[in-house]
C-alpha cells in the first residue's frame, strides 16, 4: 500500500509545481515568505511524502529511519523530476526573446549563451540561479533586487532543503501515533473525558490513590464515573484526556493534555506538560460505552 500511495503522491508532487508553472509562468517550488521560509518547496515535499507515510501507517508499519531515508530519496527524486519537467517546457518567444514556460516558441536547449554555453538541463539549471535576480520585499514594498550566484545557490539550496523537510515532516506526523510493539499494530486514539485546569490537582491525587489501591479496578472504576467529556469546556482552560488502546493485547492507557490560555489569550496544548499511564482496559471500554448511550 505504502508503494502505490507513496507513487501516487510523489507524482502528485512532481506535477502540481509543473503545472502551475505552465498555466501561470510561477515557480511554485520557488516560493518563499519572510525572506527565506520555503513555504512552496516545503507544501511540496509535504505532499511528496503524504502518501507514502500514510501508506505505512494504514499497513501498520512502524516508522523507522529506514523509512525516512527512502523518504529523503523520494524528495530527491521530486526536486529532479519538478526542475526537468519545468526545464522540458522552458521555451524562448522568437518575438520578445522571452522565457516563457509552454510549448509553443524554441525550446531552450536550441540557445547557448557565451559564458554558459550550450543550455542544456545542467548548464541551463546554473545559468538560471546563478543569474535570476532574487527581488525581496516588505510589506508589499520592494526592497530591491540581488543578483548574485552566491545568493542564487543559497536560495536554490534552502528551496531543495525545503522539500526535503516538508517530506520527512508529513514522515514525523504519521509517527506521532501510539503503536503496539508486541501486536504490530498502531494503536487507537479516542477523546475520553476532559475537567477544568482547576480541578486537575484533585483529580490527579484521586488518580494516584486509585493506582496505588489494592484493588485499583474498583476506585478506578468510581473515578470513572465523576468524568465526562463536556463540549462546553473547550471554551476554558481544561484537562483534555486520551485514550490510546490497542484492541488486539487489551492493553490501553490514558494519556493527559493541559488546554492554557496563551500570551494571546488564545487556548494552546502546553507542550511541557505530559501524563500518561497504563490503565485497565476493560474499564476503560465500559466506560467508553457507557459515554456513548448516555
Ligand atoms: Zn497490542
Amino acid at each position: 500500500m505504502s508503494i502505490i500511495l507513496g507513487f501516487l503522491s510523489l507524482v502528485i508532487s512532481m506535477a502540481l509545481p509543473v503545472l502551475i508553472l505552465f498555466f501561470t509562468g510561477y515557480e511554485g517550488l520557488h516560493f518563499s515568505m519572510f525572506f527565506i521560509i520555503p513555504v512552496g518547496a516545503l507544501i511540496v515535499g509535504y505532499i511528496c511524502g503524504y502518501g507514502y507515510f500514510k501508506g505505512l501507517f494504514k499497513s501498520n508499519t512502524y516508522i523507522t529511519g529506514k523509512h525516512y531515508f527512502i523518504g529523503f530519496i523520494l524528495s530527491l527524486i521530486c526536486i529532479v523530476g519538478v526542475e526537468y519537467a519545468s526545464y522540458m517546457i522552458t521555451c524562448v518567444d522568437p518575438q520578445t526573446n522571452e522565457i516563457v514556460y509552454s510549448l509553443d516558441g524554441d525550446h531552450v536547449s536550441n540557445y547557448y549563451t557565451d559564458e554558459y554555453g550550450d543550455l542544456d538541463f545542467l548548464t541551463y539549471k546554473k545559468y538560471m540561479i546563478e543569474t535570476t535576480p532574487i527581488s525581496f520585499s516588505y510589506k508589499n514594498k520592494s526592497l530591491g533586487d540581488v543578483s548574485n550566484p552566491i545568493v542564487g545557490w543559497i536560495f536554490t539550496m534552502i528551496d531543495y532543503l525545503g522539500v526535503v523537510v516538508g517530506c520527512l515532516f508529513s514522515g514525523s506526523m504519521q509517527k506521532d501515533h501510539p503503536y503496539c510493539h508486541s501486536c504490530k499494530l498502531y494503536k487507537k486514539q479516542k477523546d475520553a473525558f476532559n475537567f477544568p485546569k482547576m480541578a486537575g490537582e484533585g483529580f490527579f491525587t484521586q488518580l494516584e490513590n486509585c493506582l496505588a489501591n489494592e484493588y485499583p479496578q474498583e476506585s478506578f472504576n468510581n473515578l470513572l464515573d465523576s468524568v465526562t467529556l463536556s463540549p462546553s469546556l473547550e471554551e476554558e482552560e481544561h484537562f483534555l484526556c486520551k485514550l490510546i488502546y490497542c484492541d488486539n493485547c487489551k492493553t490501553a492507557s490514558l494519556k493527559f493534555e493541559l488546554h492554557e490560555l496563551n500570551a494571546k489569550n488564545k487556548l494552546e496544548i502546553n507542550s511541557d506538560f505530559e501524563f500518561l499511564v497504563d490503565v485497565d482496559y476493560e474499564s476503560l471500554m465500559n466506560f467508553i460505552n457507557r459515554s456513548a448511550i448516555a
